[in-house]
């Protein structure tokens, strides 16, 4: 396999590690360190990220976006992860719904939404799907009992959609423009079979913000409550069909964006470490002649060039295939990722000693936007995902 860049992707490399070491990291930490989770956000850098095209690279050329693929989305994710990685999250999100928007919406749906996606640098995307008791739910379905899985309701009326219930934890909740809103728009039956996904607006009547939760990790990136009370949606914002909406999953590459993402956090650990073992001394000499420091040294490098490796092979195995999903060891990147940026962000914080015991020096942030994996890779389900797959894979 070749990992040799070409013009293209290089030239995107380039401009977002200049992005990144310029605009984000004098910015990172500051903004982790603000104690009101609503104040962490910062507009001014993600206008300026958006004006340089990093919010709508994913979207494809014929809407007016780059259509990069999916090893550049991987160089693009690593390279602002180096400088932080909610604010990096912040801009691949948007790539994930303008993939669904671009491959699922109706040409209509697409000039009603997609149109002023491109047009405006503030305008982010979101999708909602876990509910207060509903969760891994989506991730796996263990069973077809309708009583599993999310309850917000959807209910015809006319040519409109009625939309009672709650959201939890959506990323971009308090700041996003659109919303991908999965409902139970038939709840005698599962999950599956009773999904209806619809488009909503910020401004639909009746939806409205909650809560902003205090993350430990990932500070920057905000995840909110969404309430629909009485939200009523038109029934050209239904995605697909109705009922249909579980066959929408298809092409995420949300896995694959964790993964990618990590790297950079990994990037930005050993480097950190590496400066900070040189350059101190402790009985007289500096950290980096320890012996035992090098082995920790070592292992860093080695396991974020072990990540990078897989994560740019999945990236490209992605490119390779016609039905855009992801490939198998998707999954499995995401995992490791997970056990990866954990040890990686946790040598970095043994290597600076009290430093890395301080808040908002740095070398604590990585270690607690490393938790975050936790919640969103490598979880048991997550974990359990893989085995599915080497299941069906070994006959
Ligand atoms: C930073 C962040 C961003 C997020 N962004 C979004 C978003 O944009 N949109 C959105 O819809 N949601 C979002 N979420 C929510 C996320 O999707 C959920 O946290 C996730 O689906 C897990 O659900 P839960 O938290 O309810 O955990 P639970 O489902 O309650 O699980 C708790 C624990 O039990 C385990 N578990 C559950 N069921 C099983 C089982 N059958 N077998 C074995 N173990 C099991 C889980 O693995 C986990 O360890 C986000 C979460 C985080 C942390």
């Amino acid at each position: 396999m070749d990992f040799l860049l070409n013009e293209e992707q290089r030239a995107w490399q380039i401009k977002a590690r200049k992005f990144a070491d310029e605009e984000i990291r004098p910015l990172s930490v500051k903004r982790d360190a603000i104690s009101a989770p609503r104040e962490t956000f910062d507009w001014e850098i993600i206008k300026k990220g958006s004006k340089l095209g990093f919010r709508t690279a994913a979207v494809p050329k014929a809407w007016g976006g780059d259509g990069i693929d999916f090893v550049t989305q991987a160089i693009i994710m690593a390279e602002l992860a180096k400088a932080d990685s909610a604010i990096s999250k912040t801009f691949s999100q948007c790539w994930k719904w303008s993939h669904l928007i671009a491959d699922f919406c109706s040409d209509n749906q697409k000039q009603r939404f997609l149109v002023p996606f491109m047009q405006d640098d503030t305008y982010l995307l979101g999708s909602a799907s876990t509910e207060p008791n509903a969760g891994s739910d989506k991730r796996m379905l263990v069973d077809s009992d309708p009583k599993s899985g999310w309850r917000l309701k959807a209910e015809k009326h006319g040519d409109e959609w009625i939309l009672n219930g709650e959201k939890t934890f959506i990323a971009n909740g308090p700041i996003a423009k659109l919303f991908f809103v999965n409902t139970r728009s038939n709840p005698n039956v599962s999950m599956k079979e009773g999904t209806t996904v619809f488009l909503v607006p910020s401004n639909t009547p009746g939806f409205r913000v909650g809560k902003v939760f205090n993350k430990l990790g990932w500070r920057f990136y905000q995840n909110a409550e969404l309430i629909f009370e009485d939200a009523r949606v038109p029934d050209t914002n239904v995605v697909g069909k109705a009922n249909e909406g579980f066959k929408l999953r298809g092409g995420s590459f949300s896995d694959f964006e964790l993964a990618a993402n990590a790297v950079g956090v990994c990037d930005d650990a050993t480097t950190s470490a590496t400066r900070f073992a040189r350059t101190e001394k402790r009985h007289g000499i500096v950290l980096a002649e320890q012996q035992v420091v090098q082995l920790q040294l070592n292992e860093m490098h080695m396991l974020t060039e072990a990540l990078r490796s897989f994560v740019m092979r999945v990236a490209a195995e992605t490119d390779g295939k016609s039905d855009g999903k992801t490939p198998a060891a998707n999954v499995l990147a995401m995992n490791f990722a997970t056990d990866v940026i954990q040890r990686v962000s946790e040598l970095s914080m043994d290597v600076h000693g009290r430093a890395g015991a301080t808040m908002h020096a740095h070398t604590d942030k990585l270690v607690r936007d490393s938790m975050i994996w936790t919640h969103l890779a490598g979880d048991s389900v997550q974990r359990m995902k893989a085995v599915e797959k080497l299941k069906a894979a070994v006959k």
